[in-house]
């Protein structure tokens, strides 16, 4: 009898645990700094905690609709309107989702046939490929700059063609911190124009851009928006990860394609925390000052890191600060991440893992998602390298 599960082929040959599942667990075995995989090592606002309880005890403990319920897509609605000042209709236009991973893969799973192409910006966030591979696309590659980290549009016209059946975009950028400007959404709609390629345009830290620089929606641009599944997450802007809730934005049509595939992934997103959130986001103060909260952190971290043999690279937004250690050591990123999650006690992510090719620009990604204290920590003992 041939052993099924020994010969049984892989759907993903080259896919191993992800980096964050891996560093995260060193880092909880070597009782290490966790500056690796992205959350905050605080608790959200009280009032929110409050808002959920209510909910839970009030008997909102059943299935919600499956496209989320109808307060939470109109509050989504109209924090999009303000924000962007496009009205997606929340009947037809927005779904809430089990976090910006499921909303990715699903979105990617209604778009992609067997023999499309997905175009992609390297470093790139390690869910992506998996998801088109698994839909049965190709995945075509794009090298951000090194050490800026901006698209090379000349290139990107040169990989497009008419197998290309999605884009897929994220700014502000993990794990790079990068920004896009309106420039550069204006670069990606005129290669896009006369085409039926689609977007996916991953905007989980839409609210932590830094130093007055405005977030590039895709869902501002009413060109993009149009070919678009945006993705938002609420666990980045109201420090829950834990919680596991996003949401798409996208027209009717794709929304329509969307929701067919996401009935089935999830079907729906627990409805206490759904309820929550609607009322939560009635105030915009709750989301609007985080680009500031975050801002002192980063510059807490990057003035840490001066008294370390590590050079901070820019970072206009995200939660993540990456640092070079060219001057340092000549070590493959992976094999130092390990070797400063054991000896010295900060866990970081190798930012090599988010390039298919290999590839050595020796730096580390940083989370500064934490209490000063844990920061200050961190830096302490980096200064020991
Ligand atoms: N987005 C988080 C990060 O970049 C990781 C989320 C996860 O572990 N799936 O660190």
């Amino acid at each position: 009898m041939p052993d099924a599960a020994a010969s049984f082929p892989s759907r993903l040959p080259h896919v191993g645990t992800t980096i964050f599942t891996v560093m995260s667990r060193l880092a909880a075995e070597c009782g290490a700094v966790n500056l690796s995989q992205g959350f905050p090592d605080f608790s959200p606002d009280p009032a929110l905690l409050a808002l959920v309880e209510k909910h839970l005890r009030g008997g909102a403990n059943q299935y919600a609709p499956m496209a989320g319920v109808a307060p939470l897509r109109e509050a989504i609605a109209e924090k999009t309107a303000a924000q962007c000042g496009t009205r997606y209709d929340p009947e037809h236009e927005v779904t809430v989702t089990a976090g910006g991973t499921q909303a990715i893969f699903t979105a990617i799973a209604c778009a992609v046939r067997p023999g499309d192409e997905v175009l992609i910006f390297e470093p790139a966030y390690d869910c992506y490929a998996p998801a088109v591979e698994l839909a049965g696309g190709t995945v075509v590659r794009t090298q951000l700059g090194f050490p800026d980290y901006r698209p090379d549009w000349a290139e990107v016209g040169r990989l497009l063609s008419p197998r290309t059946r999605l884009v897929i975009v994220n700014s502000p950028h993990n794990p790079t911190g990068a920004v896009w400007t309106a420039g550069d959404l204006d670069q990606l709609a005129a290669l896009l124009r006369g085409t039926s390629t689609l977007v996916v345009s991953d905007e989980v830290y839409e609210h932590i851009v830094f130093d007055g620089r405005r977030h590039q929606s895709c869902a501002r641009h009413p060109e993009l928006a149009a070919r678009s599944f945006v993705v938002g997450s609420f666990g980045k802007t109201f420090h829950a990860t834990g919680w596991k809730i996003g949401h798409v934005l996208a027209p009717r049509q794709l929304t329509a394609e969307f929701r067919k595939v996401h009935q089935f992934v999830v079907f729906s997103v627990n409805t206490p925390i759904q309820l929550a959130l609607a009322e939560f986001l009635r105030e915009p103060a709750h989301y609007l000052g985080l680009a500031a909260f975050y801002q002192r952190r980063r510059d807490r971290f990057r003035a840490g890191l001066s008294a370390t043999r590590l050079r901070p690279l820019a970072c206009a937004g995200t939660y993540f600060q990456l640092a070079s250690y060219a001057a340092v050591s000549d070590e493959p990123d992976v094999a130092l991440a390990e070797r400063l999650t054991r000896e010295l006690g900060v866990a970081s992510i190798p930012v090599s893992v988010f390039h298919a090719a290999p590839r050595q620009d020796r730096v580390l990604r940083f989370c500064f998602a934490k209490e000063e204290a844990t920061l200050d920590r961190a830096c302490e003992r980096l200064a020991r390298l």
